[in-house]
Parts: structure tokens; sequence; C-alpha cells
């Protein structure tokens, strides 16, 4: 028995496996390849985005440009003709501050030298050095010449300054008297006249800076270097170096147009005048050499922003572009490497007048036009990313990048500086797809999945735990019954043979004999009855008699049949009955057999108690019969299960009772027939009600109901 019970289990389990297991492992299967053909997808996906993204930010770089050039174009228009130069000026150094992206203007034509204008360039080559004329009357003037044979031959001072202070008044052009009161100062600085010559230095400063002497040397910067010189000798470092400082921030800031060797000039002259300073304790004169040190590293930036803007004015490629053929009115961009550096300008001719070109800062356009579009389209995309040059030198890159993936390349194109962007795809993983490809579809497919599973593995255990307890309830009824039918057919045959062999000597005997035999034989009709009745039931093949009747006169008839019937007489059975009980329809076999079932039970688990109540009464519509013991009660627990098969309470008590575990089901069975119902009240150790219910109905809508 128990290996069926084992080979039923391991049927069950085979089937779970077949039909619930094995198609949620090959929906996972499925499941799982869509992810990952999902994911080839969404990898692909992203990839085409970033080349989108890529493209997106070359647009933007060269929009940009484009912009900036049309700013350009019209302010070369607006400048055009050339005498408009000073006017020209401005406009131009205002658009340098406006585009910082520029690192220089140019201007190439037939007739002149390429020219870098406005484009902060603290020198320039000498061969460029703007021409000009020295003051006009040099040799005519009589004075003028007596006053040098003073400076200059006779070394006298005194007779020198005063010739040229004659000849002061007689200059009118800006240029002689610039140069007139340089001598002057010149030759006060000689007679030691220090404050006349400081004097006379503001004056030249604040008046005729721009005025240019020999070698091309700015009044200007003669006048503050001459003044910080003038001031050591008073031991005015302050003054000194305030002169310095002066001098250095006009340099910076290309005030005038000198060549290399004067720059150079002017820049060992201020250095020893600030070495000289270098060891004062004074906290001005510290303050002061603090800010003209960071005056010299911005020069030391501007050389190099010079030399770069140098190095392109001096190329071959500048004098290429002048005989190049640019269509009127029209922008060329072009690139090349001088030195090791990356130049690319924007050249524009315009009216023919000319060539004019913008060399662009590229540094700047990388830190400031192409980052920022690569951080905007980086946080949108996902991805990171790295800028290369020509060479596949590394300019920039995004932070934390691995190189993992293959990157999306897309190279600017030829009218933009030479670089590629490199644009590594972020991975999205796995868990990614699952949740988020298809609106999560593989996700719930994974839900749906563990639930099925669950469910199924919960059914099967419940079956396989309702089939092994049926199983074993079964064979516990076979035990029982052929236990019941054992006891009474052995004491009829022990009987029998004692009557036949007339080994009972008295009538009276062999009457209780025959008394005995009888009430044993209708015992075991009636267990007959039951198991034929459930196997009946089972089968769906009870048939009911339903007839009007006098439901109290059958009841009674079962307590008096049951009565007789009765091995143990010391039971005591009460029936009451309510006035007017109406007569009803129901199969009177059927109810009998109720009656029969519910007193034997009474009396087999009446305990000590002997006693049993049978109550007729009617309640609204229906009819109920209560049948009431005082035994030993049913538990919470078993009170919906012993109206099962075979079901049979785990009391101890109860369990050492006789019994097949058929009788309440088919009570339930029989009432169910009668659109009724049995309900049961019960204390344990104190006893129990069953209540059977009958409606009162006609035969023909219980009929009715019956074949529904
Ligand atoms: P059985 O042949 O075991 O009596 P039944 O189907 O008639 O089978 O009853 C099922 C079980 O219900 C019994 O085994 C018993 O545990 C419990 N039972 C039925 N009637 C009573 C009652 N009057 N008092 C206590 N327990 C009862």
């Amino acid at each position: 028995m128990r290996k069926r019970r084992e080979i039923k289990r391991k049927r069950i389990i085979a089937y779970y496996i077949l039909a619930i297991v094995l198609p949620c492992l090959i929906l996972g299967i499925l499941a799982f390849r869509g992810i990952i053909n999902d994911q080839a997808l969404v990898e692909r996906e992203h990839r085409n985005n970033l080349a989108e993204d890529s493209q997106n930010i070359i647009q933007g770089t060269e929009a940009y440009l484009t912009s900036v050039e049309r700013d350009f174009v019209k302010i070369i228009e607006s400048i055009l003709p050339p005498q408009k130069t000073i006017f020209a000026h401005s406009l131009l150094s205002q658009f340098i501050l406006q585009h910082q992206v520029v690192a220089g203007i140019f201007y190439v034509s037939k007739n002149s030298r390429p020219k870098m204008l406005n484009s902060g360039m603290m020198y320039v080559p000498d061969n460029s050095l703007t021409r000009f004329d020295l003051a006009g009357f040099k040799n005519k003037h009589s004075i003028l010449d007596k006053a040098r044979q003073y400076e200059f031959k006779e070394k006298n001072y005194q007779m020198a300054l005063k010739y040229y202070q004659t000849v002061l008044p007689d200059a009118h052009k800006e240029q002689s008297r610039g140069e007139i009161l340089n001598a002057i100062a010149r030759v006060q600085k000689k007679l030691d006249l220090n404050d006349k010559a400081i004097e006379t230095y503001d004056l030249i400063y604040d008046k005729y800076s721009l005025v240019f002497i020999q070698n091309r040397i700015p009044l200007g910067t003669v006048a503050l270097l001459e003044k910080s010189s003038l001031y050591i000798k008073k031991s005015d470092s302050i003054s000194a170096l305030e002169n310095i400082q002066l001098l250095l921030n006009q340099i910076q800031k290309s005030r005038w147009e000198i060549g290399f060797p004067y720059f150079t000039f002017i820049l060992s002259k201020a250095d020893k005048i600030i070495l000289g300073c270098e060891n004062s304790n004074n906290k001005e004169t510290k303050k002061l050499l603090l800010k003209i040190h960071s005056i010299q590293d911005s020069i030391s930036m501007s050389q190099i922003h010079t030399e770069y803007l140098l190095s392109f004015l001096g190329s071959n490629e500048i004098k290429l572009i002048e005989q190049e053929l640019i269509p009127a009115n029209s922008i060329q961009r072009q690139k090349t490497r001088i030195n090791d550096k990356l130049y690319f300008w924007s050249l524009q001719s315009v009216n023919n007048t000319g060539k004019w070109g913008i060399l662009i800062d590229t540094d700047y356009l990388l830190m400031n036009t192409i980052r920022p579009l690569l951080l905007e389209k980086e946080n949108e995309s996902n991805f990171k990313w790295q800028i290369t040059d020509d060479n596949g030198g590394l300019i920039l890159k995004s932070e934390y990048i691995t190189e993992d993936n293959l990157p999306v390349y897309a190279a600017f194109p030829s009218n933009l500086p030479a670089l590629t962007l490199k644009l590594y795809p972020e991975n999205s993983g796995l868990l990614n797809s699952l949740f988020y490809s298809r609106g999560g579809l593989y996700f719930y497919i994974f839900i749906v999945i563990i639930i099925i599973l669950a469910f199924g593995l919960f059914f099967t255990l419940r079956t396989i735990n309702n089939e092994i307890h049926f199983s074993k309830m079964k064979s516990n009824f076979m035990s029982t019954v052929s236990h019941e039918f054992k006891s009474p057919l052995t004491s009829i045959r022990q009987m029998a043979e004692m009557l036949d062999r007339d080994r009972v000597p008295t009538t009276e005997k062999k009457k209780k004999y025959y008394n005995m035999i009888l009430l044993q034989s209708e015992r075991l009709s009636h267990l007959i009855e039951n198991i034929l009745d459930f196997s009946k039931m089972e089968d769906d093949k009870k048939v009911f008699r339903f007839e009007k009747d006098n439901i109290v006169s059958t009841a009674k008839d079962a307590v008096a049949s049951f009565k007789s019937n009765m091995v143990n007489q010391s039971v005591q059975i009460n029936l009451s009955d309510a006035d007017s009980i109406p007569e009803i329809v129901f199969d009177k076999e059927s109810i009998e057999q109720v009656m029969h079932n519910l007193l034997d039970n009474a009396s087999k688990y009446s305990g000590d108690s002997k006693t049993i109540n049978v109550e007729i009464v009617t309640k609204g519509k229906d009819v109920i019969i209560n049948v009431t013991d005082f035994g030993v009660g049913i538990n919470n627990n078993d009170k919906d299960k012993i109206f099962d098969r075979f079901y049979r309470a785990g009391d101890e008590l109860t369990q050492s009772v006789k019994g097949s575990g058929i009788g309440l089901t088919i009570v339930k069975q029989i009432m169910i027939a009668h659109k009724g119902d049995i309900v049961v009240d019960s204390n344990p150790g104190k006893g129990s009600t069953f209540s059977i219910i009958l409606p009162v109905t006609s035969k023909e809508i219980i009929n009715e109901k019956n074949i529904d």
C-alpha cells in the first residue's frame, strides 16, 4: 500500500514537472534570450544615439564658429574703406573682447606685409614696425644743432639745456616737442636736476607717450624707465617701483608697438630696478613687488601667445594666403601645424581689399564650446568620452573613463580643427534590460513564472497531501468496516451453531439467542445499507423517492425501531415534538436512515451519560430535528471535517468506538438532496446536538432542483 502511495506521489510530481516546471523553464529561457537580444538592440540603439550625439557636438561647434565669423564679417565690412582705421581699431578690440575664442586677427594684402591686429602681441618683428618720420627740423634748426653740440661734444649741459629750452617754443608738431622735451629731461638728469627731470618726464608721459624717437622707441616707455631710475637715485624705491609697475602693465597690454630687442631691453632694465628693491623691508615696497611679480607672470604668458602668433606671421602659410584665390565675400577655414603647434584660422575676402583672418584659439574652443557640449550630452546619453588630435594624442577626457567598450568614433570634418571624438557607451546591464526594456515586459514574465511555479508547487503539495490522507482514510475504512462485519457475524455464527447443536437448554434462552441473531443481522443490514448508499452517492446513482408525509411519525418510527434494535438497552431516548408540524416532502427511507445514523452516533459517543434527546421543531418554513447527546462532544477543529468521507475525529475516546467514517457523509448527502442541511453544535466533554434542517418544499421543487 505504501509503495502504491509512493508511486502516486511520484506521478503527481512528474505531472507537476511536465505541466508546470517544464513550460515555465521554456518560457524563462525564451524570456532570457529575449533580454539578451533586447540588450544587444539597446546597445546598438545606444551606439546610434552616440553617433548622433557626436554629430550634434560637431554641428554645435560649427554653428558657434559660423556665428563668430559672421560677427567678424560684419565688423570688417563696417570698417572699410581704410580711412576709418582709428574707428576700426576700437571695433576690432571690442570684437576680440567679446569673442575670446579669437586668438588674433590678421590682415594680408598684396601691398603690405601680413599684419596681426589687436591680438595681444606685446612686440612685433622689427621689420614690421610702423615707419615714422623723426622731427623734420633736426638739420635745419641751428639752435637745436648748437644744443646738441653743447650736450654731446662739449658736455656743457647748462648751455645745452638753455638752447634746448630756447628751441622748444618753436616746435609745434607733437613729434618735435616730444623729442625736445626728451632732450631737456635728459640734460636735466645729467645736471643732477633730478626733480626737474622727473617733472619733465611726467609731462612727456602725459602728453607724448605715443611719440617715437630713434630706433622706434616710444617716449612713454622712456619716461617711465627714466623716472624710476631717477627715483632710485633719490632712494624713493616706492615711486620707482610704481613707475615700473605702470610700465610693465602697459607693455603687457600692448600699449606700444615695440620690437623684440626693445621689449627685452625694457624687461632687463625693469628687472634691475626690481632686484634692487627686492631686499627692502618696507611693507609698501613688498606689496608693490608682489603686484609686479604677478604682472611679470602675465607677461610670460602673453609672451607665449605672442610667440605663437609670430610663428604664424613669419610662416610660409601666411605668404601662401596672399596668393590664394578666395571667392569674393566668402569664408574659408584652414589649418596647419607650425613648430608642432596647431593653427586654425578662418579667412574672409571682403570686397577684394585684401584678406582678413581670425586665428582661432583651439584650446579655448575645446574648453568652452566642445567640452560643455560633451558634458551636456554625457548627462543625457550615458557615455564617457575622449578627444584626440590628428596624431591620436589625447587632448581631453571625461572623468572615470573605462575603455571596456568599443567607442563610437567621430572625426571633426576638414573645415574644423583636426580632432576626433571617442564616445564610450556605458554598459546598460542585464538588470536594466530586465526592468526597462519593452516597458519591463520581461520582468513581468519572470514574475508570472514565479507565481505559476509557486501556485503549481502549492497545489501539487496539497494534492499529494490530500491523496495520502485520503488513501490512509480509505485503508482505515477497510479495516474498520471488516471489523464491524466480523464481530456481529461471529456472534451470529456462534449462536446459530449452539442452536443447531441443541446446546441451548431452555426455550427462554433460545428466544434470547434468536433475538440476538435478529439484532446482529439488523445491525449488519444497516451497515451494508450505509455502505451501499455511500457507494451509490459517490457514483451519483442514489435515487430518492420524495413524498409528502408526516415527518413526526417518521421520526418517531425511526426512534422506536432504533430503540428496539438497541443492544445496550440502558440508553434512554426522550422524544418531544411541537404541536403543529406540517406535512413536508421527503424520502421516508432516507430520513429514517439519517435518524438511525444520528441516534447510533449519539449512543456510540455518549460515554457514561446514557440519555439522548430528540426534538422536532419548526423554524420559519423549516422543520428541524435536533438529536442531542451528553457524551464526549466534538472539538472545534473536527466540526467541519466529520462530514468528510472516512473522517473520524482524532480523539482517543471516539477512536476507541467502532465506526466506518461514512455515517455523517451519508447524512450530509441526503440533506443536500432534500435541499436541507445538517449543522452541529458541540461542547467537548459535554455533548453534541446534530440538527437536520428540512425545508417545507413541494415535491416538484425538490425534483426540479435535483435535476438542476
Ligand atoms: P463513525 O462510523 O466513525 O461514527 P460517522 O461518519 O458517523 O462515522 O461520524 C464521523 C465522526 O464524527 C466519528 O468518528 C466521531 O468522531 C464523530 N461523531 C459523530 N457523531 C458524534 C457524536 N454524537 N458525538 C461525538 N462525536 C461524534
